[in-house]
Protein backbone atom coordinates (compact mmCIF):
# COMPACT_ATOMS: atom_id res chain seq x y z
CA UNK A 1 0.00 0.00 0.00
CA UNK A 2 1.50 3.07 -1.02
CA UNK A 3 -0.45 5.12 -3.37
CA UNK A 4 -2.79 7.54 -2.46
CA UNK A 5 -6.04 9.15 -4.85
CA UNK A 6 -7.40 12.61 -3.14
CA UNK A 7 -10.77 13.72 -4.13
CA UNK A 8 -11.39 18.01 -3.74
CA UNK A 9 -9.32 20.41 -3.89
CA UNK A 10 -10.98 22.64 -0.91
CA UNK A 11 -9.54 24.23 2.18
CA UNK A 12 -9.69 20.70 3.63
CA UNK A 13 -8.78 18.52 0.73
CA UNK A 14 -5.33 20.81 -0.36
CA UNK A 15 -4.09 20.58 4.09
CA UNK A 16 -4.45 16.51 3.03
CA UNK A 17 -2.28 16.92 0.22
CA UNK A 18 0.54 19.31 1.22
CA UNK A 19 0.42 16.67 4.54
CA UNK A 20 0.36 13.64 2.37
CA UNK A 21 3.34 15.52 0.43
CA UNK A 22 5.27 15.80 3.42
CA UNK A 23 5.10 11.90 4.04
CA UNK A 24 6.74 10.69 1.47
CA UNK A 25 7.70 7.41 3.35
CA UNK A 26 4.48 6.84 3.55
CA UNK A 27 2.46 7.62 -0.03
CA UNK A 28 5.17 7.05 -2.59
CA UNK A 29 1.99 8.80 -5.39
CA UNK A 30 -0.18 11.22 -4.66
CA UNK A 31 -3.31 12.42 -6.88
CA UNK A 32 -4.91 15.16 -6.49
CA UNK A 33 -8.68 15.20 -8.53
CA UNK A 34 -11.30 17.68 -7.75
CA UNK A 35 -13.78 19.56 -10.04
CA UNK A 36 -12.03 22.42 -10.33
CA UNK A 37 -8.61 21.58 -12.68
CA UNK A 38 -6.94 25.32 -11.37
CA UNK A 39 -7.78 24.31 -8.20
CA UNK A 40 -5.88 21.01 -8.33
CA UNK A 41 -3.01 23.02 -9.91
CA UNK A 42 -2.82 25.57 -6.88
CA UNK A 43 -2.33 22.98 -4.21
CA UNK A 44 0.04 20.93 -6.72
CA UNK A 45 2.20 24.20 -7.11
CA UNK A 46 1.90 24.94 -3.05
CA UNK A 47 2.95 21.47 -2.15
CA UNK A 48 6.73 20.15 -1.12
CA UNK A 49 7.27 17.27 -3.67
CA UNK A 50 5.80 16.62 -6.92
CA UNK A 51 2.28 15.37 -6.63
CA UNK A 52 -0.06 14.56 -9.85
CA UNK A 53 -3.50 16.22 -10.61
CA UNK A 54 -6.41 15.69 -12.74
CA UNK A 55 -10.40 16.77 -12.95
CA UNK A 56 -13.21 14.63 -11.93
CA UNK A 57 -16.53 15.29 -10.90
CA UNK A 58 -17.04 12.96 -8.41
CA UNK A 59 -21.41 12.88 -8.77
CA UNK A 60 -20.73 10.65 -11.51
CA UNK A 61 -19.53 7.20 -10.18
CA UNK A 62 -18.32 6.16 -13.74
CA UNK A 63 -15.82 8.97 -14.16
CA UNK A 64 -14.52 7.99 -10.37
CA UNK A 65 -14.28 4.80 -11.93
CA UNK A 66 -12.31 5.48 -14.43
CA UNK A 67 -9.88 7.69 -12.48
CA UNK A 68 -9.37 4.95 -10.39
CA UNK A 69 -8.67 2.19 -12.95
CA UNK A 70 -5.71 5.14 -14.56
CA UNK A 71 -3.99 6.18 -11.12
CA UNK A 72 -4.46 2.70 -9.24
CA UNK A 73 -4.59 3.61 -5.46
CA UNK A 74 -4.81 1.58 -2.48
CA UNK A 75 -6.66 3.92 -1.11
CA UNK A 76 -8.79 7.04 -2.21
CA UNK A 77 -9.70 9.80 0.39
CA UNK A 78 -12.84 11.63 -0.20
CA UNK A 79 -12.44 15.49 0.71
CA UNK A 80 -15.22 16.71 -1.52
CA UNK A 81 -18.72 17.27 -0.14
CA UNK A 82 -21.01 14.96 1.62
CA UNK A 83 -23.11 14.76 -1.52
CA UNK A 84 -20.11 12.86 -3.71
CA UNK A 85 -19.79 10.35 -0.59
CA UNK A 86 -22.02 6.95 -2.10
CA UNK A 87 -20.60 7.68 -5.96
CA UNK A 88 -17.14 7.66 -4.34
CA UNK A 89 -18.28 4.75 -2.38
CA UNK A 90 -19.47 2.88 -5.19
CA UNK A 91 -16.29 3.54 -7.32
CA UNK A 92 -14.48 2.15 -4.50
CA UNK A 93 -16.18 -1.24 -4.55
CA UNK A 94 -16.51 -1.21 -8.40
CA UNK A 95 -12.36 -1.35 -8.34
CA UNK A 96 -11.24 -2.87 -4.97
CA UNK A 97 -9.75 -0.08 -3.46
CA UNK A 98 -10.12 1.18 0.29
CA UNK A 99 -11.96 4.70 0.98
CA UNK A 100 -11.47 7.12 3.45
CA UNK A 101 -13.69 10.18 4.59
CA UNK A 102 -14.77 13.02 7.05
CA UNK A 103 -18.47 13.47 6.37
CA UNK A 104 -20.89 11.42 6.42
CA UNK A 105 -23.72 11.59 3.65
CA UNK A 106 -26.59 13.79 3.23
CA UNK A 107 -29.07 13.83 0.10
CA UNK A 108 -28.76 17.05 -2.01
CA UNK A 109 -32.64 18.16 -1.97
CA UNK A 110 -32.74 16.90 1.84
CA UNK A 111 -30.85 18.84 4.92
CA UNK A 112 -31.05 15.06 6.97
CA UNK A 113 -26.86 13.97 7.41
CA UNK A 114 -26.82 10.39 8.67
CA UNK A 115 -24.25 7.44 8.50
CA UNK A 116 -27.52 5.06 7.10
CA UNK A 117 -26.96 5.51 4.02
CA UNK A 118 -23.27 4.25 4.09
CA UNK A 119 -23.12 2.07 7.20
CA UNK A 120 -25.60 0.02 4.53
CA UNK A 121 -22.49 -0.86 2.49
CA UNK A 122 -21.02 -3.00 5.12
CA UNK A 123 -21.72 -6.17 3.54
CA UNK A 124 -20.40 -5.19 0.31
CA UNK A 125 -17.18 -4.03 1.81
CA UNK A 126 -16.84 -7.02 3.39
CA UNK A 127 -17.41 -9.48 0.50
CA UNK A 128 -15.06 -7.37 -1.50
CA UNK A 129 -12.86 -7.75 1.28
CA UNK A 130 -11.68 -3.70 1.53
CA UNK A 131 -12.09 -1.18 3.81
CA UNK A 132 -14.08 2.03 4.44
CA UNK A 133 -13.55 4.61 7.32
CA UNK A 134 -15.78 7.21 8.04
CA UNK A 135 -15.99 11.07 10.04
CA UNK A 136 -12.14 11.16 10.08
CA UNK A 137 -11.58 14.75 10.55
CA UNK A 138 -11.70 16.53 13.62
CA UNK A 139 -15.24 16.53 14.89
CA UNK A 140 -16.27 13.51 13.23
CA UNK A 141 -12.71 12.30 13.83
CA UNK A 142 -10.66 13.12 16.34
CA UNK A 143 -13.09 13.59 18.83
CA UNK A 144 -14.33 10.13 18.42
CA UNK A 145 -10.92 9.22 18.63
CA UNK A 146 -10.74 10.36 22.29
CA UNK A 147 -14.06 9.10 23.21
CA UNK A 148 -12.31 5.26 22.13
CA UNK A 149 -8.71 6.18 23.98
CA UNK A 150 -10.78 8.08 27.30
CA UNK A 151 -12.91 3.84 26.95
CA UNK A 152 -9.78 1.97 26.75
CA UNK A 153 -7.48 4.46 28.98
CA UNK A 154 -8.90 6.32 31.75
CA UNK A 155 -12.49 5.30 32.41
CA UNK A 156 -14.12 2.00 33.39
CA UNK A 157 -17.31 3.41 32.20
CA UNK A 158 -18.16 6.02 30.63
CA UNK A 159 -21.23 8.06 31.56
CA UNK A 160 -21.87 11.31 29.54
CA UNK A 161 -19.86 13.10 26.92
CA UNK A 162 -20.20 16.81 25.71
CA UNK A 163 -18.18 17.28 22.46
CA UNK A 164 -17.43 21.09 23.06
CA UNK A 165 -16.18 22.93 19.89
CA UNK A 166 -14.85 26.27 20.06
CA UNK A 167 -13.67 28.65 17.11
CA UNK A 168 -12.55 31.60 18.66
CA UNK A 169 -10.55 33.06 16.26
CA UNK A 170 -11.21 36.03 13.90
CA UNK A 171 -11.15 36.21 10.26
CA UNK A 172 -11.93 40.08 9.71
CA UNK A 173 -15.05 39.72 7.27
CA UNK A 174 -18.62 40.66 8.29
CA UNK A 175 -20.23 36.61 7.65
CA UNK A 176 -18.37 34.13 6.49
CA UNK A 177 -18.30 30.34 7.17
CA UNK A 178 -15.20 27.79 8.13
CA UNK A 179 -15.96 25.21 5.53
CA UNK A 180 -18.27 24.75 3.04
CA UNK A 181 -21.39 27.48 3.77
CA UNK A 182 -23.30 25.10 2.29
CA UNK A 183 -23.02 22.22 4.02
CA UNK A 184 -22.14 24.72 7.31
CA UNK A 185 -25.66 26.17 7.01
CA UNK A 186 -27.34 23.35 6.76
CA UNK A 187 -26.00 21.65 9.59
CA UNK A 188 -26.46 24.68 11.75
CA UNK A 189 -30.48 25.73 10.90
CA UNK A 190 -31.72 22.02 11.54
CA UNK A 191 -33.42 21.40 14.49
CA UNK A 192 -30.90 20.61 17.25
CA UNK A 193 -31.13 16.95 19.58
CA UNK A 194 -29.13 15.26 22.16
CA UNK A 195 -29.18 11.94 23.59
CA UNK A 196 -30.51 10.55 27.27
CA UNK A 197 -31.18 7.34 28.38
CA UNK A 198 -31.90 5.80 24.90
CA UNK A 199 -33.54 8.61 23.28
CA UNK A 200 -33.35 11.42 20.98
CA UNK A 201 -34.41 14.89 22.72
CA UNK A 202 -35.24 17.17 19.42
CA UNK A 203 -35.04 20.91 20.44
CA UNK A 204 -35.48 24.06 18.06
CA UNK A 205 -32.35 25.04 16.54
CA UNK A 206 -29.98 27.07 19.02
CA UNK A 207 -32.35 27.26 21.63
CA UNK A 208 -29.84 25.94 24.52
CA UNK A 209 -26.68 27.38 24.70
CA UNK A 210 -24.02 27.36 27.60
CA UNK A 211 -20.99 29.12 29.04
CA UNK A 212 -18.06 26.66 28.33
CA UNK A 213 -14.39 26.84 29.68
CA UNK A 214 -12.24 25.93 26.60
CA UNK A 215 -9.05 25.22 27.52
CA UNK A 216 -6.40 28.30 26.34
CA UNK A 217 -9.02 29.95 25.21
CA UNK A 218 -11.72 30.77 28.05
CA UNK A 219 -15.23 31.03 28.45
CA UNK A 220 -17.27 30.95 25.74
CA UNK A 221 -20.78 30.65 24.77
CA UNK A 222 -22.02 27.52 23.16
CA UNK A 223 -25.08 26.25 21.24
CA UNK A 224 -26.26 22.34 22.02
CA UNK A 225 -26.67 21.09 18.05
CA UNK A 226 -26.68 18.07 16.57
CA UNK A 227 -23.69 16.35 14.88
CA UNK A 228 -23.17 13.51 13.51
CA UNK A 229 -20.41 11.46 15.41
CA UNK A 230 -23.56 11.23 18.17
CA UNK A 231 -24.71 8.61 15.50
CA UNK A 232 -22.17 6.40 15.86
CA UNK A 233 -21.02 6.84 19.48
CA UNK A 234 -24.17 6.07 21.03
CA UNK A 235 -23.78 2.60 19.29
CA UNK A 236 -20.30 2.21 19.88
CA UNK A 237 -19.70 3.33 23.68
CA UNK A 238 -21.22 0.98 25.58
CA UNK A 239 -23.08 2.16 28.55
CA UNK A 240 -23.41 5.96 27.70
CA UNK A 241 -26.36 7.81 29.45
CA UNK A 242 -25.99 11.10 27.29
CA UNK A 243 -24.14 12.82 24.82
CA UNK A 244 -24.28 16.37 23.38
CA UNK A 245 -22.47 18.51 21.39
CA UNK A 246 -21.85 22.25 21.56
CA UNK A 247 -20.25 24.78 19.39
CA UNK A 248 -19.50 28.01 19.70
CA UNK A 249 -21.20 31.13 17.27
CA UNK A 250 -20.32 34.80 17.67
CA UNK A 251 -23.85 37.17 18.19
CA UNK A 252 -22.64 38.54 14.72
CA UNK A 253 -22.62 35.00 12.65
CA UNK A 254 -25.84 34.18 14.36
CA UNK A 255 -27.58 37.71 13.90
CA UNK A 256 -26.11 37.28 10.06
CA UNK A 257 -28.19 33.72 9.99
CA UNK A 258 -31.15 35.17 11.12
CA UNK A 259 -31.49 37.51 8.68
CA UNK A 260 -30.79 35.24 6.12
CA UNK A 261 -33.11 32.37 7.49
CA UNK A 262 -35.62 35.28 7.93
CA UNK A 263 -35.51 36.21 3.96
CA UNK A 264 -35.10 33.00 2.60
CA UNK A 265 -31.58 33.10 1.78
CA UNK A 266 -30.66 29.86 3.49
CA UNK A 267 -33.61 27.39 1.45
CA UNK A 268 -32.14 24.17 -0.41
CA UNK A 269 -35.58 24.09 -2.54
CA UNK A 270 -35.77 25.84 -5.72
CA UNK A 271 -37.08 29.77 -6.67
CA UNK A 272 -37.71 30.79 -10.08
CA UNK A 273 -36.14 33.87 -10.74
CA UNK A 274 -36.13 35.29 -14.35
CA UNK A 275 -37.40 32.28 -15.31
CA UNK A 276 -34.28 30.41 -14.06
CA UNK A 277 -34.59 27.69 -11.29
CA UNK A 278 -32.30 28.85 -8.20
CA UNK A 279 -31.33 27.31 -4.75
CA UNK A 280 -31.22 29.90 -2.68
CA UNK A 281 -28.60 28.59 -0.83
CA UNK A 282 -26.49 27.76 -3.52
CA UNK A 283 -26.43 30.80 -4.47
CA UNK A 284 -25.83 32.63 -0.82
CA UNK A 285 -22.42 29.65 -1.11
CA UNK A 286 -21.52 31.59 -4.49
CA UNK A 287 -21.84 35.09 -2.72
CA UNK A 288 -19.91 33.91 0.52
CA UNK A 289 -15.62 34.14 1.03
CA UNK A 290 -14.42 30.29 0.01
CA UNK A 291 -13.32 29.02 3.19
CA UNK A 292 -9.51 28.58 1.86
CA UNK A 293 -9.54 32.17 1.32
CA UNK A 294 -9.92 33.03 5.12
CA UNK A 295 -6.69 31.88 5.99
CA UNK A 296 -4.14 34.34 5.27
CA UNK A 297 -5.38 37.28 7.87
CA UNK A 298 -7.35 35.12 10.78
CA UNK A 299 -5.90 35.21 13.86
CA UNK A 300 -6.34 32.88 16.92
CA UNK A 301 -7.52 29.57 18.14
CA UNK A 302 -9.72 26.95 17.89
CA UNK A 303 -10.16 24.64 20.92
CA UNK A 304 -11.94 21.48 20.15
CA UNK A 305 -12.51 18.15 22.37
CA UNK A 306 -14.71 16.14 24.84
CA UNK A 307 -15.22 16.34 28.33
CA UNK A 308 -16.21 12.67 29.61
CA UNK A 309 -17.78 11.54 33.16
CA UNK A 310 -17.80 8.16 33.97
CA UNK A 311 -16.17 6.00 36.79
CA UNK A 312 -12.59 4.23 37.23
CA UNK A 313 -11.82 2.07 40.24
CA UNK A 314 -15.69 2.41 41.71
CA UNK A 315 -15.14 6.33 42.03
CA UNK A 316 -16.59 8.90 39.65
CA UNK A 317 -14.02 10.70 37.15
CA UNK A 318 -14.10 13.07 34.81
CA UNK A 319 -11.50 14.46 32.01
CA UNK A 320 -10.92 16.92 29.13
CA UNK A 321 -9.30 15.75 26.20
CA UNK A 322 -8.43 18.48 23.65
CA UNK A 323 -6.59 20.47 21.42
CA UNK A 324 -5.73 23.48 20.45
CA UNK A 325 -4.56 24.78 17.28
CA UNK A 326 -3.50 28.27 16.31
CA UNK A 327 -5.07 30.03 12.73
CA UNK A 328 -1.84 32.15 12.36
CA UNK A 329 0.59 28.86 12.96
CA UNK A 330 -1.54 26.73 10.48
CA UNK A 331 -0.96 29.36 7.98
CA UNK A 332 2.61 29.46 8.44
CA UNK A 333 3.40 26.04 8.08
CA UNK A 334 0.54 25.12 5.34
CA UNK A 335 -1.24 28.43 3.98
CA UNK A 336 -4.24 27.43 5.77
CA UNK A 337 -6.65 28.14 8.85
CA UNK A 338 -7.04 26.05 11.66
CA UNK A 339 -10.29 24.54 10.97
CA UNK A 340 -9.50 22.91 7.15
CA UNK A 341 -5.88 22.06 9.28
CA UNK A 342 -7.67 20.07 11.90
CA UNK A 343 -10.02 18.34 9.48
CA UNK A 344 -7.23 17.51 6.81
CA UNK A 345 -4.86 16.43 9.24
CA UNK A 346 -6.25 13.51 10.82
CA UNK A 347 -7.54 12.91 7.67
CA UNK A 348 -3.93 12.04 6.64
CA UNK A 349 -3.08 10.56 9.79
CA UNK A 350 -6.11 8.32 8.93
CA UNK A 351 -4.34 7.30 5.60
CA UNK A 352 -1.35 6.39 7.36
CA UNK A 353 -2.57 4.23 9.31
CA UNK A 354 -4.73 2.24 6.88
CA UNK A 355 -1.72 2.56 4.45
CA UNK A 356 0.66 1.17 7.15
CA UNK A 357 -2.07 -1.77 7.81
CA UNK A 358 -2.30 0.02 11.71
CA UNK A 359 -6.35 0.31 10.76
CA UNK A 360 -7.28 -2.63 8.99
CA UNK A 361 -10.16 -4.59 8.22
CA UNK A 362 -13.00 -5.51 5.60
CA UNK A 363 -16.05 -3.21 5.89
CA UNK A 364 -17.72 -0.13 7.03
CA UNK A 365 -15.94 1.80 10.33
CA UNK A 366 -16.45 4.59 12.31
CA UNK A 367 -13.10 5.80 13.49
CA UNK A 368 -14.02 4.97 17.07
CA UNK A 369 -13.99 1.24 16.37
CA UNK A 370 -10.47 1.32 15.41
CA UNK A 371 -7.32 1.40 17.77
CA UNK A 372 -6.83 4.74 19.08
CA UNK A 373 -3.65 5.26 21.28
CA UNK A 374 -1.75 4.30 17.36
CA UNK A 375 -3.49 7.47 15.84
CA UNK A 376 -3.31 9.58 18.21
CA UNK A 377 0.16 9.31 18.69
CA UNK A 378 1.19 9.92 15.42
CA UNK A 379 -1.22 12.60 14.08
CA UNK A 380 0.47 14.49 17.25
CA UNK A 381 3.31 14.34 14.89
CA UNK A 382 1.67 15.60 11.88
CA UNK A 383 1.01 18.55 14.05
CA UNK A 384 -1.83 18.17 16.60
CA UNK A 385 -0.66 17.52 19.92
CA UNK A 386 -3.78 16.50 22.22
CA UNK A 387 -3.90 16.45 26.14
CA UNK A 388 -5.66 14.43 28.70
CA UNK A 389 -6.33 16.62 31.70
CA UNK A 390 -8.60 15.33 34.68
CA UNK A 391 -11.04 17.57 35.97
CA UNK A 392 -12.40 17.97 39.70
CA UNK A 393 -15.71 17.64 40.76
CA UNK A 394 -16.98 20.97 40.72
CA UNK A 395 -14.82 22.25 36.84
CA UNK A 396 -17.84 22.30 34.24
CA UNK A 397 -20.73 22.64 36.92
CA UNK A 398 -22.19 25.07 34.12
CA UNK A 399 -22.74 21.68 31.86
CA UNK A 400 -25.46 20.81 34.28
CA UNK A 401 -28.21 18.57 33.59
CA UNK A 402 -30.54 19.64 30.88
P1 LIG B 1 -14.64 23.27 0.27
O1 LIG B 1 -15.92 23.76 -0.30
O2 LIG B 1 -13.53 24.22 0.50
O3 LIG B 1 -14.07 22.07 -0.65
C1 LIG B 1 -14.84 21.11 -1.26
C2 LIG B 1 -14.12 20.70 -2.53
O4 LIG B 1 -14.82 19.61 -3.14
C3 LIG B 1 -14.05 21.83 -3.56
O5 LIG B 1 -12.75 21.90 -4.08
C4 LIG B 1 -15.06 21.39 -4.61
O6 LIG B 1 -14.78 21.76 -5.93
C5 LIG B 1 -14.94 19.87 -4.52
N1 LIG B 1 -16.13 19.27 -5.08
C6 LIG B 1 -17.41 19.59 -4.87
N2 LIG B 1 -18.21 18.85 -5.62
C7 LIG B 1 -17.42 18.02 -6.33
C8 LIG B 1 -17.66 17.03 -7.29
N3 LIG B 1 -18.90 16.71 -7.67
N4 LIG B 1 -16.60 16.37 -7.83
C9 LIG B 1 -15.34 16.68 -7.45
N5 LIG B 1 -15.06 17.62 -6.55
C10 LIG B 1 -16.08 18.28 -6.00
O7 LIG B 1 -15.05 22.51 1.61
P2 LIG B 1 -14.11 22.05 2.83
O8 LIG B 1 -12.75 21.70 2.32
O9 LIG B 1 -14.26 23.03 3.90
O10 LIG B 1 -14.85 20.70 3.27
C11 LIG B 1 -14.58 19.47 2.62
C12 LIG B 1 -15.28 18.35 3.38
O11 LIG B 1 -14.78 18.28 4.70
C13 LIG B 1 -16.80 18.53 3.50
O12 LIG B 1 -17.42 17.29 3.30
C14 LIG B 1 -16.99 18.97 4.93
O13 LIG B 1 -18.25 18.61 5.43
C15 LIG B 1 -15.88 18.18 5.60
N6 LIG B 1 -15.49 18.75 6.90
C16 LIG B 1 -15.30 17.88 7.93
C17 LIG B 1 -14.91 18.35 9.16
C18 LIG B 1 -14.60 17.39 10.26
O14 LIG B 1 -14.00 17.82 11.25
N7 LIG B 1 -14.96 16.13 10.19
C19 LIG B 1 -14.75 19.80 9.43
C20 LIG B 1 -14.87 20.61 8.23
C21 LIG B 1 -15.25 20.09 7.02
P3 LIG B 1 -15.00 23.28 -6.43
O15 LIG B 1 -13.79 23.96 -5.94
O16 LIG B 1 -15.08 23.15 -7.90
O17 LIG B 1 -16.27 23.77 -5.80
Amino acid sequence: MENILIIGAGAAGSVVAKKCAMNRDVFRKIHLASRTLDKCIKVQKECKTEITVSQVDADDAAQVVRLIEEQRPDLVVNMALPYQDLPIMDACLETGVHYLDTANYEPKDEARFSYTWQWAYRDRFREKGIMAVLGCGFDPGVTSIFCAYARNNLFDEIRTIDIVDCNDGSHGKAFATNFNPEINIREVTQRGKYWKRGKWIEIDPLSISSMIDYPEVGPRKSYLIYHEEEESLVRNIDGLEQIRFWMTFSDNYIKHLEVLQNVGMTRINPVVYNGVEIIPLQFLKALLPEPSSLAENYTGKTSIGCIIRGVKGGKPAAYILYNVCDHAETYRELGAQAVSYTTGVPAATGAIMMMKGIWSGKGVFNVEELPPEPFLEEVSKQGLPWHAKRLDGEAYRELAEL
